[in-house]
Parts: C-alpha cells; structure tokens; sequence
C-alpha cells in the first residue's frame, strides 16, 4: 500500500498527465479519481484500500475474475521463456497452440485465425480480408467493394471500425473521413424504427436489410453485424431467428458474413459463442476482450479455408494479405489465452453459468417496479437497464441530468463498480461471480436506480 502523499500525488498526476477515454475531461478534473490498485476474483481494491464489487468484468474483459491462479501462472511462465517475438514470418508455440484451440471450439468451418490486438484491429481485419477476397476468389467479383452494416453497431474506433458503426453519438463527427457503407436497421425492439411490435412485427427489420441486399448485392463484399446483442449502444437484445435470417440472407445474395463477437464471445452469452445459439457459422468471426480472460490485450479474426485460399498465389502476384501489426500474437497474451480456454474446461465455466444465468433472470424481475426502468434486457451475462423519464411515452431524462452517470456513482459509493451507456445501466459481472455476489450486486444496482430515479422525478 502507497504512503498518505502519495495517493494525493497520484490523484494530482492522473488529472495532470492523461487523458482518458471516453472521457469529459472537463467533469472528470472536478472528481476524486478512482484510482484501482489490485483485484481478485470479483473485486476491486483503490489505493485506499476501498474494497469494490466490479460489475462491468472491468469493461466486459475478466471472465474468471481478477487474479486467477492459474493465468498468472501461465503468464509468468512465458515471460521468462519469451515476452515477444514476431508472427511475420516467424511462429512460437503458444500462437500455434492457440489458433488449434480456436478453430476447434469457433463454428464450423472457421479454421484460419489471424491475431491482433484489440477488438477495433480484428474489425479492420476482417473489412480488409473480405473485401480483397471478392477481388481475388475465382471468379473475380471485383465490384464488390462496400458493406452492409447496422444501426445501432459498435465495432470499434479506429476508422474502418467507425465506418461501419452506427452510433451517432460516438460516429457522426468523423463521418467525412469515414468510407460509405449501407445502413439495415437495428433490431431495437424497445424503440423500434419500423413501429412495429415483435412478434407480430414478422421481422420487418430483416425485410428492410433484405430490400437494401437486394438493391446492392452485387456490389457488396460483406454485412458484419454484432450476433444476438448490440453491446455498445444500449445491450440491444436481437429477438430469436434474428440472426439466422441475417445468415439466409447472406447466403443467398452471395455476400460474406462478419460476425463481431468481440463483446459476446467466450460465455457472455450462455454459450461459448453467441453463434451457437442460432446454429449460425460466420465467414469471418472476430474476438476481442474476454479472449485471454481479460489479462492482455490479444485479438482474433477466424475465416474459413475458402476465404484463406483466395489469398494463396505466387510471390509477384501480390494475393498475399498486406496486414499485421507488430505486438500481432504476443506469446505471452496468447498464454494468457491458453491459460482462459483450460479455466473454461477445469471450471466448467459454462455449465455452472447456467444457473447464475436464471438467478440473474429472476433478479431483474423487480427493476419492473421502479417506474422510471423502461426496459430490462438481458442475454446471458450480458444485462442492459433502459432509464426513462416516462414509461408510457418512453421519453428520455434531458441529457444535461446525466441520469446514468448519477445512478453509477451512487452504486460506486456503495462498494459497486458499473459503468453505464448512456442512460442504459449495464450490468456484465465475470462469469465467476458467484451467487451470493451477484445478489449483492443486483441489490446495489437497484438500490441505486431507486434513489437517482426518486431524487429526480421530484425536480
Ligand atoms: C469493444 C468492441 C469492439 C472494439 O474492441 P476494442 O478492443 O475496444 O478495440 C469491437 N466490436 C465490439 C462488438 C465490441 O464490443
């Protein structure tokens, strides 16, 4: 534990020196910074020694919580092996260990993986891959250069990523420097942009995306969606048969599918892979986040051996995918992985999920009596809480009463970690947490809600 003066230097030298992420600086400055200092299994600790429940998996990244024996481990070993070395035209056996596993226990057919570093690369990867695929596979459809992408997406930031996002808030500012691609609408049932009501509404999102294939299939590479849930933009929950249609709909019009399993891969969702529910193979997946249990930045995207082959050709005809990045498959976050796949099997993580999964479901029954919930979503792990100023109208709160913000901050003084998106609390606890610390942790958020949602009726 650091001295008195050196907690209030830190606090001092974190306002001074960086910028966070996602960030108003400006509100930020005004704070007592949180300042964590260590973790273990579902908690946090500050530099005060302040003991916090984190119910964001620390940003949807720890699986088996903070400090798992097992992964520290792992990674301790490598680094005293190695801590870097290339995959540009070397190998080390954790990447070739890891990429086995992957194709192994990722939907059919997904046998190639290549690495990166975060999620927002495993996106640009696969725009990238795919789009060069329709320019060299056998038949050379080389009008095929654009991409169909939904409302409400988050694939990342980086530009490509941001291209095919669809989150005005976080996208409309850098739309000049954006490439163009073809909007489908979200399927958002809560405020549905068709005004229809599932399931009466006989996928009318699903007919809008096909009308838009239909017009531009043949200039069209590939359609990357976000399988079962939009994270990012409010844990928008796709109803069932959703993403199979998505499927149909790509086979038949001849385009690849991407699917963005950054945020519902590795459990999330009930499953080991949000796929899986709906018996879906992509032609391009992507992880991120929970891949090596939240302990190092490591990213893949997986295609099949038809989209790699298309790639295959002699040294001067330039086939070959013109992508890396130098940390590309660090053996050490790849240990980590290794590390994260044998918990997975050793825990029987997804097994045992199962009835945390129902207690969470029935936990959320109660958040319908605070009148200013509008909508409870929930897949798996994965918990979205809509705060509306009323529930018949399903109007908003106005943005300056940073409703969200608010109730996150009264769960922080009661020992919980949330962070919220928008005014759409999220709640994303390790796959680890156990029974008890989720009560806790649903109890605290209702709590929350409860006194921010009171205080500011009465205004
Ligand atoms: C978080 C996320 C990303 C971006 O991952 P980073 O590691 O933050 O770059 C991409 N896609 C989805 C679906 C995500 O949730």
């Amino acid at each position: 534990m650091v001295t008195e003066s050196k907690h209030l230097e830190l606090e001092l030298d974190d306002k001074r020196y960086i910028w966070h992420p996602f960030t108003q600086m400006k509100d930020y400055v005004k704070e007592k910074p949180l300042i964590i200092e260590r973790g273990k299994g579902s908690f946090l600790w500050d530099i005060y020694g302040n003991k916090y429940l984190d119910g964001i998996s620390s940003l949807w990244v720890t699986v088996h919580g903070h400090c798992r024996e097992e992964i520290t481990q792992a990674i301790t070993e490598q680094v005293k092996k190695v801590s870097h070395t290339t995959l540009l035209g070397l190998s080390h056996p954790p990447a070739i260990e890891l990429a086995k596993r992957l194709a192994q226990i990722t939907p059919k057919g997904l046998n190639r993986v290549f690495y990166s570093d975060s999620g927002a690369t495993a996106v640009e990867i696969a725009l990238k891959m795919a789009f060069q695929y329709w320019l060299q596979e056998p038949n050379g459809c080389s009008d095929k250069k654009k991409f169909v992408s939904l409302k409400n997406a988050y694939h990342g930031d980086t530009v490509g990523a941001v291209s095919v996002g669809g989150i005005d808030l976080f996208h409309k500012t850098y739309q000049p420097m954006l490439f163009d691609s073809l909007k489908g609408e979200s399927p958002y049932c809560y405020r549905c942009n068709l005004g229809k009501t599932y399931p009466s509404c006989d996928f009318g999102c699903l007919t809008q995306i096909e009308e838009v294939i239909k017009k531009h299939h043949h200039e069209t590479s590939a359609l990357i969606i976000e399988p079962l849930v939009q994270g990012a933009s409010g844990m928008l929950v796709s109803p069932p048969g959703y993403l199979k249609g998505i499927r149909e709909l790509c086979t038949r019009y001849n385009i690849l599918m991407i699917a963005d399993e950054v945020a519902v891969g590795f459990g999330r969702t009930g499953k080991m892979f949000a796929c899986e529910h709906e018996d879906v193979a992509p032609d391009i997946l992507t992880l991120g986040k929970g891949i090596t249990g939240g302990y190092l930045p490591l990213a893949a995207t997986i295609t099949t051996d038809e989209i790699y082959n298309a790639f295959l050709g002699e040294y001067d005809e330039f086939k070959t995918f013109f992508h890396g990045h130098t940390y590309t498959g660090n053996p050490v976050a790849c240990a980590a992985a290794l590390a994260s796949l044998d918990v997975f099997e050793k825990d029987r993580t997804i097994i045992e999920l199962q009835k945390k999964i129902e207690f969470l479901e029935k936990g959320l029954k109660r958040f319908w009596d605070l009148k200013h919930v509008g909508d409870v979503r929930q897949k798996g792990f994965m918990v979205g809480i809509e705060l509306v100023s009323n529930r018949d109208s399903k109007e908003t709160f106005p943005l300056h009463n940073k409703t969200g913000i608010k109730v996150i901050m009264e769960a922080r003084k009661r020992g919980v970690i949330l962070r919220p998106l928008g005014d759409v609390i999220v709640l994303m606890p390790s796959l680890s947490i156990t029974l008890q610390e989720l009560d806790e942790l649903l109890k605290v958020t209702f709590d929350s809600i409860r006194s921010v949602t009171t205080v500011n009726c009465k205004l």
